[in-house]
């Protein structure tokens, strides 16, 4: 058992997938079965379109729902995009930025993390910063300077007060949605590695606040494994978060 100081959080990101109904079936079950959250905090990050329609079925709970993603501008000429109150008014109260698929699909840039960040805490939303390093990057020994990188870029308008509000995600781009998962010996370095980047830059009070996630191919049979891991303060699920059967045991990883 690692002596926790921070909250542990169990985070699903159900990505562009799942439709209304199946939804609103999942975020029942996942209701039903939180009863009071206990110790864990548990959130679901949905897509857009639905996000007025799982936070209402969420209502009355522990349960957080959040965006995948948002825009910085409060308003404008940004199609496709949403802005944080936008998320807010639909009953949002938190997002992901920086996921993996967004700097590497859509080409987002380390120099917007920063702002978006800002725009979610100003806007009372809850951020879990996304940061991983490719493979090309492991292999070449560049995991260190990389998560460092898009440490200083996301953390560019952070205060030390901001920091019990915020949650990095360390998510290895090549254990997402490979079914590889980072070794124990990998994820406790990157996490130290962030830790130690934290305490530097808003002190040690404030660092201690953060917490910091895995994600990457977590699923039942490793949720506990990873959990034990020091350093490690919750986890982000991908795939394994869209279905009841394979989401509450990780939720519940240490009941089983
Ligand atoms: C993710 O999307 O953040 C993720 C970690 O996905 P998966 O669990 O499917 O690897």
């Amino acid at each position: 058992m690692t002596n926790r100081i921070r909250k542990p959080y169990i985070a699903g990101n159900w990505k562009m997938n799942l439709d209304r109904a199946h939804s609103l079936d999942l975020i029942k079950t996942i209701k039903g079965r939180l009863g009071d959250g206990g110790d864990r905090e548990v959130a679901v990050f949905v897509p857009a379109i639905y996000l007025a329609d799982v936070t209402a079925v969420a209502q009355g709970s522990p349960l957080g729902v959040g965006g995948q993603n948002l825009w910085f501008e409060g308003v404008g000429a940004f199609t496709g995009e949403v802005s944080p109150r936008m998320l807010r008014e639909v009953g949002a109260d938190r997002v992901l930025i920086g996921h993996s698929e967004r700097r590497h699909i859509f080409r987002e840039l380390d120099e917007w993390m920063g702002r978006k960040v800002r725009a979610a805490l100003d806007c009372d939303l809850l951020p879990i910063y996304c940061i991983g390093e490719t493979l090309d990057e492991r292999k070449g020994n560049k995991t260190e300077r990389t998560l460092k990188k898009q440490l200083e870029s996301g953390f560019e308008k952070v205060r030390p007060e901001d920091s019990h509000r915020l949650t990095v995600a360390y998510e290895p781009v090549w254990a997402i949605g490979t079914g590889e998962t980072a070794t124990a010996e990998q994820v406790a370095q990157a996490h130290r590695t962030i830790r130690k980047w934290l305490v530097q830059r808003v002190g040690e009070e404030a660092a201690n606040q953060v917490r910091i996630l895995y994600g990457g191919s977590v699923k039942p049979d490793n949720a506990k494994e990873l959990m034990a891991i020091d350093c490690v303060d919750g986890l982000l699920v991908g795939g394994a978060s869209l279905q009841a059967e394979t989401f509450l045991p990780i939720i519940e990883y240490n009941l089983r």
